[in-house]
């Protein structure tokens, strides 16, 4: 019976464990991931799971029995050392090596790692796992002192989450402006100001520069300007980077991430690799790129496990993430990378706002602000790019 072994029990893992048999796959499955238990839920851990008091097991993406009636075989708690490419092997911390026919490399991102002195002291986390928002949410003190690195998505929820559980907050980042990776300055003044309002304490253009603690806990940390601000938490929200080492080990074509192409195959063709860690190429973008989110995840896989079917199903979607802060939920369609200039307009209630970014007088992309309604529209509009003619009505202002 021919194997295929999924490295990485992640969203993307587990979706492309069940599209192989939704594919046709009638060979043995075989699903290795490090961290405990089923493949779980990724959006919830800066959100719900840290404004719970007393937080539950983190939502599965599929419940132990479809995998048992789908013949998957789960392996969590498993490292992966090793790929045998001529042998066709995963070589196990364990000291065990599997056989495989075809291999799915679906190994994710990790947080980025900070060379900060004091990074190992007791109440100094990252917020990537399971684990990282359980022990996050167990350090919650109604009004302890959190200091939040990174005013990127992680940081912000982060920061709402603990907000809602009576924290103290207080927001670093050492950009000019928060999202600056991923929105215009409209939306993210938008988000300053919502923070504000809930007393979050924001600081930009600063860096830590070392975390001080007593007795092996965090106390304190140190700005890049020599201020020292209380600590009795501390959380890193400072980005990712995609796991390939795996890949590069075994001589894979890598990159920003494990290079695929439109059916996720990578540079070995019986390797494919989807989701966080894969640098894939988009026809609707016109040029390569890897995504950190949940819509690629489950796409990208569902075109890999095609290919390893043998079919031909090429992934070619236009992208859409969204997050939630306090009431408030940021949906945004399209990528705005190449953007020439933004259209911001004001939607019915004083607190919706959707912000058009726009390129050769097309719409690229856009955050949508409390505006599911407008958010449906965008899509259609991106996915075609539509003329910026279009955007007809309410016009507030034009950067
Ligand atoms: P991110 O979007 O890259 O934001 C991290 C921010 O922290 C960046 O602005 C970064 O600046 C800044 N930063 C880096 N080092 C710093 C330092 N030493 N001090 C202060 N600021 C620093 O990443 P993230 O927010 O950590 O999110 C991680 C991943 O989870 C991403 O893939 C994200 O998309 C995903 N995620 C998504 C959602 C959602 O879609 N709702 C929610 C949570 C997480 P530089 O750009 O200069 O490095």
């Amino acid at each position: 019976m021919s194997v295929c072994i999924i490295v990485g029990a992640s969203h993307a893992g587990a979706q492309l464990a069940f599209s192989l048999r939704r594919e046709g796959w009638s060979g043995a499955i075989v699903l290795i991931g490090d961290e405990p238990g089923l493949p779980y839920q990724r959006p919830p851990l800066s959100k719900a799971a840290l404004q719970a008091v007393q937080p539950g097991e983190p939502a599965l993406i599929y419940s132990a029995g479809a995998y048992e009636k789908a013949a998957i075989t789960c392996l969590p708690g498993t490292r992966v050392i090793a790929l045998d490419r001529q042998r066709k092997r995963v070589l196990l911390a364990d000291g065990r090596a599997l056989q495989y026919d075809k291999l799915a490399l679906c190994t994710g991102a990790s947080a980025r790692s900070l060379a900060l002195p004091g990074r190992a002291l007791a109440g100094v986390h990252d917020l990537r796992t399971a684990a990282d928002a359980r022990a996050i949410g167990a350090a919650v003190r109604p009004g302890g002192r959190a200091v939040i690195l990174g005013g990127g998505y992680i940081g912000l929820e982060t920061a709402a989450a603990l907000r809602g559980r009576g924290m103290q907050v207080t927001l670093l980042e050492r950009g000019e402006r928060l999202l600056e990776r991923v929105a215009a300055p409209a939306t993210a003044a938008y988000f300053e100001r919502l923070h504000a309002a809930h007393g979050v304490a924001i600081r930009k253009n600063v860096q830590a520069r070392a975390l001080l603690g007593t007795a092996g806990r965090v106390t304190q940390l140190q700005c890049s300007d020599g201020q020292l601000l209380a600590a009795d938490l501390v959380v890193l929200g400072v980005g990712v980077a995609p796991n390939m080492a795996l890949a590069q080990q075994a001589g894979l074509a890598t990159g920003d991430g494990i290079l695929v192409d439109e059916f996720a195959r990578t540079s070995d063709p019986d390797i494919v690799a989807a989701g966080d860690c894969a640098f894939h190429p988009n026809a609707l973008l016109g040029f390569s790129l890897r995504l950190e989110s949940v819509p690629n995840a489950v796409e990208q896989a569902a075109s890999a496990a095609a290919s390893v079917c043998g079919l031909r199903r090429a992934y070619c979607a236009m992208p859409w993430f969204w997050s939630d802060q306090y009431d408030c939920r940021l949906q945004i369609a399209g990528l705005q990378r190449g953007h020439e200039r933004v259209l911001v307009q004001a939607d019915g209630p004083a607190e919706a706002l959707v912000v058009w970014y726009i390129k050769d007088e097309r719409i690229l992309a856009a955050d949508c602000i409390n505006s599911p309604r407008q958010f449906m529209r965008a899509k259609k509009l991106v996915a075609s790019r539509a003329p910026v003619a279009q955007l007809v009505a309410g016009a507030a202002a034009a950067a």
